[in-house]
């Protein structure tokens, strides 16, 4: 099969499916996370450092506050310890002794800390419309069915599932299910590798650019490798021949900040600043990543930066907040967003201040807001998928 440039750039198909799905048990007439019962304070208060800061001290250590690194400053600034979503949640496991962990990320995230920290502990997403779209362009449902069509194509028994972090905890038990590993953006290949000696093929959820990058640039594979499995489409638009013959089977799914980057803005920004090194996420899609001069994970293109030289020129393809902030850390290097629109990640975005402040006064006030639970069986599931890949060689 020859893969176009359509097939695993843009994405011609709008989803039918609504982005911001709602969280389990939600209202889902309701927008999720809107309701703040009565007293979320308003963005102007000139106090909310302050009542942040009282709320914190007077919680002590029964709270623990995680910070992803695509978080507001404002935000970061309350935060105990910052990360990517799995760091957040070894983390927050780390502290068995605090009884809230207030995750300032998004609904996976805070998911994946319920999983891994103990039954005493409660995992609090301050405002419940956090959530992501990569995580929900991949439900239950679609992945079950999507199973089915591996199986009706006689290759189920060999296929082994390979999730992103950035996915909800009934995909990650579904995985588990299989006999499939997690992976993050650090180690992907590795989780692949290992994938590899277990089957013959991959199912790759649900970011179809990690999937792609790390199969192509990390393991030698080709594009014709790769089959795009659409959920939307009957049998994923895809025949038995085509997925028989595949090797690695992507989900389409896709991030909706590194997904907007593209090869104009790596031309556009290497016309602009000589000598500027162009540092991706793998997220990105796959022309964006063979075009760029380094590729990593949001804790490879910090340690990028914290290491550069002084003087050296940046363009870096991931969350704003976070180019924001290492360009603020780093005055004496030239460090630019990639792309000249901007591209917070929206979700992420709706930890605010306030929505924090509300949460830990409702804690100080008795009361646990916006609690995030995964129910016993999918954890079960979903943590075998978790041992696995802390297992990884
Ligand atoms: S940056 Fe992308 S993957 Fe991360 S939470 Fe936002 S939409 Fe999801």
């Amino acid at each position: 099969m020859t893969t176009t440039i359509e097939t695993y750039g843009v994405d011609p198909t709008p989803t039918p499916l609504a982005l911001l799905l709602l969280g389990r048990e939600a209202d889902p007439n309701s927008e999720r996370g809107v309701e703040c019962p009565g007293d979320l304070p308003p963005a102007s208060d000139p106090d909310l450092v302050e009542r942040a800061r009282a709320a914190k001290e007077k919680l002590g250590d029964r709270v623990f506050i995680l910070g992803h690194h695509y978080q507001r400053d404002e935000v970061i600034e309350f935060a105990d310890v910052t990360g990517d979503s799995f760091k957040l949640a070894r983390d927050a496991a780390a502290r068995p002794e605090a009884e809230y962990i207030v995750f300032c990320g998004v609904h996976f995230m805070a998911e994946s800390a319920d999983i891994l920290t103990g039954p005493a502990q409660q995992v609090i997403l301050p405002d419940l419309a956090a959530g992501c779209s990569m995580a929900d362009m991949a439900t239950a449902e679609q992945v079950a069915e999507c199973w089915d069509v591996l199986t009706d194509a006689g290759i189920a028994d060999i296929t082994v599932p390979v999730s992103y972090m950035n996915s909800s905890a009934d995909i990650k038990a579904f995985t588990g299910k299989h006999g499939g590993t997690i992976c993050t953006s650090s180690n992907a290949k590795r989780a692949l590798e290992w994938a590899y000696e277990q089957g013959q093929k991959v199912l790759f959820l649900p970011d179809q650019h990690l999937g792609r990058n790390t199969a192509v640039r990390e393991m030698g594979f080709s594009l014709d490798d790769c089959v795009l499995y659409n959920p939307h489409k009957p049998n994923g638009g895809l025949t038995a021949e085509q997925l028989r013959n595949a090797k690695m089977i992507l989900w389409r799914g896709h991030c909706s900040v590194h997904g907007r980057f593209s090869l104009d803005s790596v031309n556009d920004v290497r016309a602009r600043i000589p000598g500027v090194t162009v540092l991706v996420h793998p997220e990105c899609k796959h022309e964006v990543v063979a075009a760029a001069d380094m590729v990593g994970s949001t804790e490879y293109i910090i340690k990028a930066l914290d290491a550069a030289e002084p003087g050296s020129k940046w363009a870096i393809g991931t969350e704003l907040n976070l180019v924001r902030r290492m360009a603020k850390a780093h005055p004496d290097k030239e460090i630019v967003f990639l792309d000249r629109a901007v591209c917070f990640c929206s979700t992420m975005n709706r930890i605010d201040l306030p929505h924090l402040v509300w949460a830990l006064e409702s804690l100080v006030d008795g009361r646990v807001p916006n609690v995030i639970t995964v129910d016993p069986e999918t954890e079960k599931y979903a943590k075998a998928a978790l041992d696995r890949m802390l297992a990884l060689p």
